[in-house]
């Protein structure tokens, strides 16, 4: 009878919860579960971070409304992305570190910091500070985020089909938010147009390509 079911039983013992077939399945086709894991920390590692640093980043774009808005899309995305593959992290046995520096030193991106010194009674010294410089720290934060994916894309194709599609939907919003911030960068400081075909994605935040949908539907 069992030859006839040969998927009934594998390599980790029946009702043996020590062992996950999901990551065994992994192993099997030379994917080490616990080496992408990690990858995988530090990339929702640096999705969090990025989500905290536009959140100022927006703050200090005054005066350029319409930047708000698209940077808030994207800020609101990168949290999704991070929503979207922590239960991931899990799943292959791993866990989010308990202590939020650890979390966030190990990121795969540099901070997103307000590229202004700050002043000398501790706020940002704002009278330096320009649309250009901000959306110069946008554009090169997508460009990490996209090599970041790519490479997850490239470690889980034809080998986990669930870490692969979670990066490629992220990859897919990381290169629209590049197209964004390459628009209205190459406008800002050099008055090129190089269109990105953005438009408001309805709320911000709300992606086409479902990472948002699924966490904003459960929201
Ligand atoms: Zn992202
Ligand atoms: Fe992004």
């Amino acid at each position: 009878m069992s030859d006839e079911k040969p998927h009934a039983a594998g390599n980790v013992d029946a009702g043996d919860t020590s062992e996950r077939v999901g990551m065994a399945v992994l192993r099997e086709r030379g994917l080490e579960p616990e080496e992408l894991r990690e990858k995988l920390i530090d990339a929702i590692g640096a999705e969090f971070t990025t989500y905290y640093y536009y959140t100022n980043l927006r703050m200090h774009l005054a005066g350029h409304e319409d930047y708000k808005e698209i940077t808030e899309d994207a800020r609101l995305e990168d949290r999704a992305h991070f929503e979207l593959v922590a239960p991931r992290v899990y799943e292959l046995g791993g866990a989010l570190p308990n202590d939020i520096r650890e979390f966030a030193d190990r990121a795969s991106c540099p901070d997103a910091e307000v590229p202004t010194p700050m002043d000398d009674r501790g706020g940002f010294d704002t009278t330096s500070l320009d649309a250009e410089s901000i959306l110069e720290v946008l554009l090169e934060a997508e460009r990490c985020a996209i090599r970041t994916w790519s490479e997850v894309c490239d470690m889980t194709h034809g080998k986990d089909p669930r870490t692969y599609d979670m990066a490629s939907r992220i990859l897919q919003e990381e290169i629209e938010h590049e197209a964004w911030f390459v628009e209205l960068l190459s406008m800002e400081r050099d008055g090129e147009i190089n269109p990105a075909g953005h438009f408001v994605r309805g709320e911000p935040g709300d992606a086409p390509l479902s990472t948002n949908r699924r966490f904003n539907d459960s929201a």
